[in-house]
């Protein structure tokens, strides 16, 4: 069966859905998107995602075309219409369609797409027992990483990287210092204490790390939000990453080599387990 899809205020059949070609968001990569996830029919930290979707729009000076109100139903219409119990909404707002020219058109109207993915067991990633594998590539990305755009030809290009070398993910990095990976937040852990890139224009503010570090700290778990190399990577007693389709999921292998004693450590599990109890009951 075809799923629904919402395009500019409109229910759609997949098939129907579609959007034009002088659209910004292809030509251009001018926009921007969120993703949300679902467990038990439920939205988790919503109300993080239209908040960072907001700054987004903002920061590359796009109108907002919906309301928070406006934009929570049609998520939770999406999911009524798709059944959608386990799984993501994928979101996305574009300047919309113009002739093409480089300056921003003035009387562009932003193209708003909502999707789902449905992904049965999504807290049960059989990842999260074996943890998963990183290589490391340098960043080449753009310089604002902190606006979730949706130009994401190079972290694809990182994930193909880490394919071929039989891992998992990447993990980016920029003068010997980590800044994320691919898709999601880094961290490691040495003598008890979470270390995290701090926040800034080198990487995107994740809605699942400003949980998971909130909830670190309520546990009296320290935390460092500083850079970290590659070598304390390496000499880490674990590691893990975050965002909101994995959680928190363990990193056991950086470039081939194990960190601690390769299976998923103790701080990475507990953080796993409390941000998907806490979350499962925030959700809306
Ligand atoms: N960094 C990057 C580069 C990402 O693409 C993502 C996922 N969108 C994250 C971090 C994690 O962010 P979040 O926890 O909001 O999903």
């Amino acid at each position: 069966m075809s799923r629904t899809v919402y395009v500019n205020g409109e229910y759609l059949p997949e098939e129907d859905a579609k959007v034009s070609v002088f659209d910004r968001g292809f030509l251009f990569a001018d926009g921007v998107y969120e993703v949300t996830s679902v467990l038990g029919g439920k939205l988790l930290d919503f109300d993080g995602h239209a908040t960072r979707l907001a700054r987004s729009l903002g920061e590359l000076e796009m109108s907002n075309p919906i309301t928070k109100e406006d934009l929570l139903e049609v998520h939770r219409e999406l999911l009524r219409r798709n059944a959608i119990d386990d799984g993501l909404v994928y979101l996305q707002i574009t300047r919309g369609a113009a002739d093409r020219d480089f300056a921003y058109p003035v009387d562009a109207t932003p193209t708003i797409v909502l999707f789902t993915q449905a992904k049965p067991g999504l807290a049960d990633n059989p990842m999260a027992k074996t943890g998963m594998k990183v290589i490391t590539i340098e960043d080449r990305r753009w310089g604002r990483r902190d606006i979730k755009t949706v130009q994401l030809l190079y972290p694809s290009m990182g994930k193909m990287m880490a394919k071929a070398a039989g891992a998992d993910d990447a993990w980016m990095t920029e003068d010997g210092h980590v800044t994320e990976g691919t898709s999601n937040n880094a961290y490691i852990v040495k003598d008890g204490k979470i270390i995290t890139r701090h926040l800034g224009e080198e990487i995107l503010h994740g809605i699942t790390r400003k949980a998971v570090l909130r909830f670190a700290r309520e546990a009296q778990m320290q935390v460092e939000e500083r850079p970290f190399t590659v070598e304390e990577a390496r000499a880490a007693d674990e590691a893990f990453v975050t965002s909101a389709s994995s959680f928190v999921m363990p990193v056991v292998e950086i470039d081939g080599a194990a960190i601690g004693n390769a299976t998923p450590g103790p701080v990475a599990k507990r953080l796993r387990e409390i941000y998907i109890e806490e979350s499962r009951k925030t959700a809306i």
